[in-house]
């Protein structure tokens, strides 16, 4: 778990509906890029890179951002039997915001100051591409603000720039991109509804518990082909992800036909 995310992963387990609608309500009025020029695949997850005024777009992030996404959708599959959530297409969009890096997690959005990095990459997702709490799509916010703590919960999740430098291999001490995968895993699960387990020393290589940290460097037994780590959904989470809309049966998930029509710039943001 990274330090501060507890706190909306729990609240989002503890309080569910009421929690979405609240916030849903709060940032409502704020709606202003109106829909995306193609119609979005429905109950899909939507990954979005944030680029900040001061940053370039870099597309060594964007690849990255979509090979974690259709890794982790490959984990959940491999979890679940078959079935998965859905991606986007193209699977990352790319916003560029006028807002400087050091925004993201400096400016004051409120008196938790561990949720502003999550409050202003949301609310900048939401100005420039339409993100939000609602029943159609999971959020997945990848900003470049200098941060260190992702966090997700009520189908959204924000993630900083650490988590891009890491999915690259250019974080400053955790240098396996599977560690950033598999971190995406985890704060994905908390949008999705997951929760923490009770006792992360009966689950150690639970990817909603400690276990994302490494669980990713020991290996299934007895598996010689396809995702062979030893990272796991529990009990708990497979059965929580089988009742959610957002998991559908494998089949009908649909993969892009070429790594070119992966992704997009958002109108009027480039
Ligand atoms: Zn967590």
């Amino acid at each position: 778990m990274r330090a501060g995310e507890t706190a909306i992963g729990h609240t989002a387990r503890l309080l569910g509906g009421a929690f979405v609608t609240l916030l849903g309500c709060a940032t409502t009025p704020t709606h202003g890029a109106g829909p995306a020029p193609t119609a979005p695949v429905p109950r899909s997850v939507r990954f979005v890179y944030l680029v900040s005024a001061d940053r370039p777009v870099r597309q060594d992030f964007i690849d990255a951002i979509a090979n974690a996404a259709q890794h982790v959708q490959r984990f959940y599959a491999r979890e679940l039997g078959g079935p998965t959530f859905g991606l986007n297409r193209p699977v990352v969009e790319v916003a560029r915001s006028d807002k400087p890096a050091t925004w993201f997690y400096a400016h004051d959005s409120g008196s938790h100051k561990d949720q502003w990095g999550f409050d202003n990459g949301l609310s900048e997702a939401k100005r420039l591409v339409g993100a939000g709490y609602n029943q159609e799509f999971i959020w997945v916010i990848y900003s470049d603000g200098p941060g260190n703590s992702g966090r997700g919960g009520g189908r959204i999740a924000v993630m900083p720039e650490d988590d891009l430098l890491g999915l690259v291999g250019q974080h400053p001490t955790q240098k396996d991109p599977r560690r950033w995968v598999y971190g995406l895993s985890h704060e994905l699960g908390h949008a999705l509804g997951l929760a923490h387990p009770d006792d992360n020393d009966q689950v150690p290589d639970a990817v909603m518990g400690a276990g994302f940290y490494a669980c990713f460097a020991r290996a299934r037994p007895a598996c010689t082909s396809g995702l062979c780590d030893a990272c796991e959904l529990t009990e708990a989470d497979r059965a929580t992800l089988r009742a959610s809309p957002f998991i559908r049966e494998a089949g009908a998930v649909r993969r892009p036909a070429t790594w070119t029509r992966l992704y997009r710039v958002a109108p009027g943001t480039r």
